[in-house]
């Protein structure tokens, strides 16, 4: 495995908007990845699933980036059980669950990216998140070393997993039991139809901007809309007009075009109803007062 130089992340990222990654490894064992950490000496590093829920700024990021390559693209179904590696793909575990009749995964139907950024991002709907299905997960952790851990010993919460950022999620194994298979094909279909008629899948974007303030606030969708800026454009990026909560990619739009839009709708949000959105999506390459603007320091 060689480390690669200067390597276009647009092309790599769901969004399609950032600069390059200085050096970029694709580990394809564990071994490797164990090389790849050994190299860093314990400097910071950046794993990068499909990119979708990243935003990579235009001048691209200082610290290496690593991808999982081919043995970490695996999924079985066992019996009670599925187990994938952490380059796996979301939509190939929930297809499996529905095709295998398997119960519990329908929120996962139209959710892009990978098993190792599901985790990290506990990915899921508003109450049924990927570490509700965890039965164990594999990482390598800062030392190079592999550990398993239960999901009761993870501090799972919504859109977050209480597990040092520099791991490097390797696989999981996920509860899931058979159940009836026309409910579980219905579940899914009925799940999946709602989702992609309510969102945004022909433009690039990162999935919702925001997290979800919570009562009294209501959906973060509500509150970008009051506060007047559902469909707000700049160059190529723009407030999606029929989910306020999406910012999507015309073509080329950039970085800072996205960072934009969302300071002003954080902005309005505070001044107007009194409320600081989070954002939902994480932010590589970004200077610190960026970070603070957006609510991500
Ligand atoms: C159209 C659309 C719909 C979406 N709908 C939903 C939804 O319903 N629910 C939801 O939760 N999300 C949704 N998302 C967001 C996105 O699908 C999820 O966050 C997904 O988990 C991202 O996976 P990824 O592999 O692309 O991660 P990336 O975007 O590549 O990375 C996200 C984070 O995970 C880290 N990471 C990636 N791989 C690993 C690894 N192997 N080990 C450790 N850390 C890692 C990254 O460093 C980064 O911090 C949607 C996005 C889009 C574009």
């Amino acid at each position: 495995m060689e480390w690669e130089s200067d390597v276009p992340l647009a092309a790599l990222a769901r969004y399609r908007i950032g600069g390059c990654a200085r050096r970029l490894a694709r580990p394809d064992t564990i071994d490797e990845v164990k090389r790849v950490l050994a190299a860093l000496e314990g400097g910071a590093h950046l794993v990068l699933g499909t990119g979708a829920n990243v935003l990579i700024s235009d001048d691209g990021v200082d610290e290496p980036v690593i991808i999982l390559g081919r043995d970490f693209d695996r999924l079985t179904v066992s019996e009670g059980a599925i187990e994938a590696g952490g380059a796996a793909r979301l939509p190939a575990l929930a297809n499996a669950a529905r095709r295998q009749a398997r119960k519990g995964f329908r929120f996962l139907e139209a959710v892009p990216g990978t098993i190792g950024g599901g985790l990290r991002m506990n990915a899921g709907s508003r109450d049924e998140w990927l570490w509700h299905r965890v039965e164990w997960v594999e990482a390598v952790d800062d030392g190079g070393e592999v550990v398993r851990i239960a999901s009761n010993d993870a501090g799972f919460r919504y859109r977050h997993v209480d597990l040092p950022e520099s791991w490097i999620f390797i696989g999981a194994r996920f509860q899931a039991e058979p159940g009836d298979p026309m409910l579980i094909e219905d579940a899914h279909l009925d799940f999946r139809s709602r989702k992609v008629g309510d969102q945004v899948y022909e433009l690039p974007s990162v999935g919702s901007t925001w997290k979800n303030p919570g009562d009294p606030h209501g959906s973060a969708w509500e509150i970008v809309d009051r506060v007047g800026m559902r469909g707000a454009r700049l160059g190529d990026a723009q407030i999606a007009e029929r989910h306020a909560n999406f910012i999507v990619n015309h073509g080329d739009a950039r970085a800072e075009d996205v960072v934009e839009l969302m300071i002003e709708t954080r902005r309005r949000a505070h001044e107007q109803l009194g409320v600081w959105l989070e954002p939902e999506i994480r932010f590589w390459g970004f200077a610190h007062d960026r970070l603070v603007a957006l609510g991500a320091a």
